[in-house]
């Protein structure tokens, strides 16, 4: 029975184990591991809700420690303390953390790295589930988010053939004359071109963002001045809703290509609740961050900030009041997730206001 990779997500896990055994995810879960039936309707689910007990059994089962098992659920991140935060205790945390978990998991679909899947055989890492997980700092290139060929989203909740780690399993459709019909996509999802990381920031923010949400040992010193991305959460969604092209103009081409008037805004649009935002888009994320970082850090922190407000107003001004460039309304308590000085500016300049 294959033992979980360091990393690998439980759901992954359990599909490699069930591609072991040749037979459903499902089935597995019912037949050897005793789970009760009702609990297998979505592999994402029996994720969220595993209890101690089941646990246990599956423990019995596979050998496997159950506080092994625990951490790679996805629920570790909402149920356990954030490496990033450690050190910090008080109301402010409360409202970082609950924003960070409400908003950083991307619950219904996964990313991923097509090198390290091919290496690895199929098995998928948890951080890939993280929305600030965009690049993979191994291969330094950015994650894949949806299939080339049907442009599905990967990891979806509902359960399906174990296989569906490696191939696609999103449906193409055949129009005929008469009938219409489908069948599976089956895309091998290692073989889907990666686009390069070219800057190197990109990677080493990449890395800092790892530590804080995993406290992976290999962090690089440098690297975790980006831990105040997660002192100011908001920040990165806010870049996301006010971004315009000339924000990214000397960022990596990737990025700067997907911020682009008229680009992709989203990688799909058929799944749920989180592939519909642009925090869905690796490309998108990466450009905010690598932004939210520079107006986090380093000597030039106050002019980029000054640009930054002053672009966001032109968006504002440019399409008026239309859906999605009206000024933003953020109540005090959602203010704190931003940094001070800049959430002033954004005040003054009436990119954000406190009243309705
Ligand atoms: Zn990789
Ligand atoms: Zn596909």
């Amino acid at each position: 029975m294959p033992v979980p990779v360091p990393g690998e997500s439980f759901t992954s896990w359990v599909d490699a184990v069930a591609r072991d055994s040749r037979c459903y995810p499902n089935q597995l879960v019912v037949d050897a591991w005793r789970l009760r039936k009702s609990r297998t309707a979505s592999m994402a689910r029996l994720d969220a809700g595993l209890t101690g007990r089941e646990l246990q059994q599956i423990h019995a089962a596979t050998g496997i420690r159950a506080e092994v098992l625990n951490g790679m659920r996805l629920a570790r991140y909402t149920d356990q303390p954030l490496p990033a935060l450690a050190d910090l205790q008080d109301e402010w945390h409360a409202g970082a953390l609950s924003f960070i978990r409400d908003r950083f998991l991307l619950r219904d679909h996964s990313r991923w790295c097509p090198l390290c899947l091919k290496e690895s055989n199929g098995r998928w890492y948890l951080r890939w589930k993280s929305a600030w997980s965009y690049a993979c700092t191994d291969h330094e290139v950015f994650l894949s988010a949806v299939c080339p060929t049907c442009y599905e989203p990967q990891d979806w909740i509902r359960a399906g053939p174990a296989d569906r780690r490696l191939f696609c399993p999103g449906r193409r459709f055949h129009d005929s004359i008469s009938v219409r019909r489908s069948s599976r996509c089956s895309h091998p999802l290692t073989e889907v071109p990666s686009t390069p990381v070219t800057d190197p920031v990109l990677l080493s923010i990449q890395k800092s963002i790892d530590y804080g949400f995993e406290g992976s040992p290999t962090v690089q010193p440098g690297a975790r001045s980006a831990l105040r991305l997660f002192l100011f959460p908001l920040l990165v969604d806010l870049i996301l809703k006010f971004r315009s092209p000339d924000m990214f103009h000397d960022a990596d081409p990737a990025i700067a290509s997907a911020n682009e008037e008229g680009a992709s805004q989203s990688p799909s649009l058929s799944q749920g609740p989180t592939a519909y935002y642009d925090v869905a888009h690796p490309l998108l994320v990466a450009g905010a961050i690598h932004l939210g970082f520079r107006l986090v850090t380093g000597e030039s922190r106050h002019a980029a900030s000054e640009q930054f407000v002053e672009l966001a107003y032109g968006k504002i001004v440019k399409h008026g009041r239309a859906w999605g460039s009206e000024p933003e309304y953020l109540p005090w308590h959602q203010r704190q997730l931003l940094p001070p000085r800049l959430s002033e500016m954004l005040m003054d300049r009436g990119v954000i206001r406190d009243s309705l």
